[in-house]
């Protein structure tokens, strides 16, 4: 009977309809897609993408070496070599993060005793060789320097919760 039944759906196209009924049904109604990369969504301001580090207003770099971040990644993505400056400061002469182990858990930035290093909302970028997933202490740099506007807004949205 089921064998009937099928055959006479398939005969007078049935599903065909009611697939075209689901069409027209959402024809006139407001789109949920967007036109990527042309259109984006809204982001958190916790969105956890590229990593940056940061400077304070004077150019100095907050990054005091204590590799809290390095110990607390799962990862075991961070990789820090530092030294003391002749002021008897310490400061990093290697910062890596290789983002292919990386898990963008956030918990570097959630460790550092000074804001430094902090995952900003970029999340489009590519590599296009060998051995670009590790990023470096100039390369993070200079993202900081580029989005600090950005990274800063953030965080004071965020602060009230922090
Ligand atoms: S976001 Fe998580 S996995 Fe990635 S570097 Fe930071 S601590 Fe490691
Ligand atoms: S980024 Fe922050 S947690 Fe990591 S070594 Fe520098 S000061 Fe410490």
């Amino acid at each position: 009977m089921n064998t009937v039944v099928r055959y006479f759906k398939s005969l007078m196209l049935i599903e065909l309809f009611k697939g075209l009924g689901v069409t027209m049904r959402y024809f006139g109604r407001p789109k949920f897609t967007l036109r990527y990369p042309e259109e984006k969504t809204p982001k958190s301001n916790r969105f956890r993408g590229l990593h940056a580090l940061r400077r304070y207003p004077n150019g100095e770099e907050r990054c005091i070496a204590c590799k809290l971040c390095e110990a607390v990644c799962p990862a075991l993505a961070i990789t820090i070599e530092s030294t003391q400056r002749e002021d008897g400061t310490r400061r990093t002469t290697r910062y890596d993060i290789d983002l292919f182990k990386c898990i963008y858990c956030g918990f570097c930035e959630e460790s550092c005793p000074v804001d430094s290093i902090v995952e900003t909302d970029l999340h489009e970028y590519h590599f296009e060789n060998r051995g670009e997933n590790v990023v470096t202490k100039a390369q993070l740099l200079a993202i900081g320097d580029r989005f600090e506007e950005q990274i800063a807004a953030a965080r004071r949205q965020d602060a009230a919760y922090r």
